[in-house]
């Protein structure tokens, strides 16, 4: 059985962002010379997700506001968590419901997807480099 490794690294500009990693992983698995097998694609921050949906303009926006929701980033004080110091008490939250990886199966050489299934990293407290884990095994 083979396998591969590789981190990908992000900076995102803004606190927030969904970015379409897809075109990565799929180059990610060309180079692995792997054809039938596991990809695990996962975030290697507590503040960010890895998540497969549809790549569709409104719907991100929906996610935007469905977690703005859910865990406001403000006001800072409502989180526990930010009496550490910190001010990402909501991206622990965000992350926590949007996922921390995906699994997808590998066959022919490709990422068999179900239709419109795209890998998508979901940040939530940016602004500095941040790395998202590719491990594929098989053969
Ligand atoms: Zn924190």
């Amino acid at each position: 059985m083979k396998n591969f490794r590789k981190e990908l690294w992000f900076e995102i500009t803004e606190r927030r962002a969904f970015i379409n990693i897809t075109p990565q992983i799929t180059a990610a698995l060309k180079e692995s010379g792997i054809k039938e097998g596991l990809c695990l694609v996962n975030a290697m921050h507590i503040t960010a997700s890895v998540y497969i949906n549809d790549d569709e303009s409104g719907l991100l926006q929906d996610y935007e506001d469905w977690l703005e929701e859910l865990a406001p980033h403000e006001p800072i004080a409502k989180y526990r968590h930010n009496n550490t110091g910190e001010d990402n008490g909501d991206a622990h939250l965000k992350r926590q419901i949007m996922g921390r990886e995906v699994v997808v199966a590998v066959t022919e050489g490709r990422l068999d997807f179900g239709p419109w299934e795209q890998i998508f990293y979901g940040e939530f407290d940016g602004r500095r480099r941040k790395r998202v884990l590719v491990k594929i095994i098989g053969e």
